[in-house]
């Protein structure tokens, strides 16, 4: 599907028009086609052919026109002539958070600014505090941006790793001669980042099978091409990713994913153990002298090393060794056991289906409920819910239950925490609904003391179940919030609340540390996906690996609880 692409080809040429001051109504017009070509899950080209682009309100002649060309021609004229009215490298200051379009048009009308090396210059010459309305204070807030830029490059979100991943099994999967295929390092542990993807394959013939995947469609450059292992940038619909494959003999396979699954601390205890043992461990298998003992099956690896076996998601060296060695690691939380989602959003705030297509998604994922969380009234952009329609809201929602037969929607908000720790709603209200999960929306580069104070005095409310997105942070984008995560646990835990893992990959927090000190201190964890539309409830694995990746079980987890159960659950901190 080329809706990414072209999504991110219309906001581009939105921003391009914003930085030369151009006429907003164009302007506005391309962030609206930008957002309905991200936001659909049809493929565009079948839109286009169909008819059915054009009777999208919002996509008019001239954007159709542009659309229509992308897809014959791989590029719009009107994106590559706004291209060459601006530097070659001033777009690239808009990955700084904090700044935008607007910040951008400033640094370069005002200041020459081409290139983030020169906003660094005129950050540390003072002259970019100077500026009408921006000030020490924005300057420190851009300094930090670009900080933050400079340090997270190269790594990608792990729907983005996964996509890639997919992309390249798929293909080697239909090559003849090749056996079991699996994904290994940071992916298969589902750490928050990646940084490239690695891929082994079973197969004979090396050489063949590299020659392939190097001459794949997708690749868009090759690094190198060996005897058993070929690298190479390939084109996914967000990114363009690096990925490594392997190929590797059968009777070595096991081994192998152990080696390059990682991590590399893990892997140091485990060569230790087999030192002392008097065995070597390598990726093609573990020896007693010179005769393999292990390597076709990666379980047996752990077992010839009198270790129970570590699911990848525990490989991080932070106790699973030890763990393994007393035969008491944790029975992990699995997608097998999730029976709710705890954060959705429907067309009545920012979303884009209603709570029954929902409710019928949550059924046929084998869901016993869902709760329908919109965004409250503070959040105006997000078209949060006034009182009155949150009342009719969870009228609705009563009714629809009783026609809803194998799952139920419990009544909840996405409600705001305000500047003073107070909530967007008043308790009376909060005390209709079934679950109420309590956020920070704005305000988010605020002090540690005042960012800490707002999160637990949300707590302090008795109708306030759950925090959500607990730090803030967006993966690549925005740092955490500056959070007392310690003393907010801590009062989780006395206050009976339990914290969201967001499911969304640009977020997953709590995150996997995180959760295991809330576990460890007696919290519960509620993983949400934040679901804007009814594709967005798959995203729940990567909350599971996250909670997992923190130790997590089935009872850590309000997830696994029934209907009565949770119901029960969140009662018990009423008054
Ligand atoms: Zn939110
Ligand atoms: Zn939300």
């Amino acid at each position: 599907m080329k809706n990414a692409i072209l999504s991110e080809l219309f906001n581009q040429m939105a921003d391009i028009m914003e930085i030369l001051g151009e006429d907003r109504f164009r302007i506005s017009t391309y962030r609206k086609v930008a957002r309905i070509i991200g936001d659909t899950p049809a493929d565009i080209e079948v839109l286009l052919a169909t008819g059915e682009l054009a009777k999208i309100p919002g996509v008019g002649k001239s954007s159709l026109a542009k659309i229509e060309q992308f897809i014959k021609t791989g590029t719009i004229t009107a994106h590559k002539q706004l291209l060459t009215k601006i530097p070659p490298k001033l777009l690239e200051l808009l990955a700084i958070p904090g700044i935008g379009p607007k910040g951008v048009k400033a640094v370069y009308e005002e200041l020459k600014v081409k290139s983030i090396a020169d906003l660094k210059r005129a950050i540390k010459a003072g002259s970019f505090a100077r500026l009408p309305g921006f000030g020490d204070k924005k300057a420190a807030v851009i300094a930090r941006g670009i900080a933050f830029l400079e340090k997270s490059t190269g790594r990608i979100r792990l729907d983005q790793a996964l996509e890639a991943a997919y992309l390249v099994t798929d293909f080697l999967r239909e090559l003849s001669g090749t056996g079991r295929i699996q994904t290994a390092g940071s992916l298969r542990r589902r750490a928050e980042t990646i940084g490239d993807v690695d891929i082994l394959v079973a197969a004979g013939k090396g050489k063949q099978i590299v020659q392939a995947f190097t001459g794949a469609g997708f690749v868009q450059e090759v690094l190198a091409a060996g005897p058993t292992k070929g690298s190479a940038i390939i084109q996914t619909e967000t990114a363009p990713i690096h990925v490594d494959v392997r190929v590797v003999p059968a009777e070595s396979f096991g081994a192998a994913a152990q080696y390059f699954t990682g991590s590399k601390q893990h892997n140091v205890r485990l060569r230790e153990i087999a030192v002392k043992a008097k065995l070597k461990l390598n990726e093609y298998g573990l020896f007693k002298a010179d005769k393999m003992i292990a390597g076709p099956v990666e379980e047996e690896i752990y077992q010839k090393l009198c270790l129970d076996y570590i699911d990848p998601l525990l490989r991080e060296d932070r106790g699973e060794v030890e763990a393994a060695k007393s035969r008491c690691l944790p029975k992990l939380i699995t997608v097998e056991d999730i029976k709710a989602d705890f954060h959705v959003h429907t067309n009545a705030s920012d979303g884009n289906c209603d709570a029954s297509d929902l409710a019928q998604a949550a059924k046929d994922a084998g869901y016993k409920y869902i709760c329908i969380t919109d965004h409250s009234r503070s959040s105006a952009i997000a078209n949060g819910l006034s009182p009155e329609r949150l009342a009719q809201q969870i009228k609705q929602i009563r009714k629809l239950n009783e026609k809803l037969k194998g799952v139920t929607l419990l009544a909840g908000s996405e409600v705001d925490i305000l500047a003073n720790g107070s909530l967007d709603f008043d308790d009376k209200l909060l005390a209709e609904l079934d679950f109420v999960i309590a956020a920070i929306h704005s305000g988010l580069a605020g002090s540690r003391e005042k960012v800490t104070t707002r999160t637990l005095k949300a707590m302090d409310n008795p109708y306030v179940n759950c925090i959500a997105h607990p730090t803030g942070r967006l993966i690549g984008q925005r740092e955490p919030m500056d959070i007392d995560i310690a003393a907010v646990i801590k009062h989780a835990a006395q206050t009976h609340t339990a914290f969201e893992v967001n499911a969304n990959p640009w977020r997953l927090d709590l995150k996997d540390t995180h959760c295991r000190m809330a576990i460890e201190t007696g919290v519960k964890l509620a993983i949400g996906t934040d679901a804007h539309s009814v594709a967005g409830l798959a995203l729940m694995g990567f909350g599971v690996a996250t909670a997992a990746r923190g130790w997590a079980t089935k009872a850590d987890i309000l997830n696994t609880l029934s209907v009565a159960k949770i119901r029960s659950w969140l009662k018990s901190k009423r008054p």
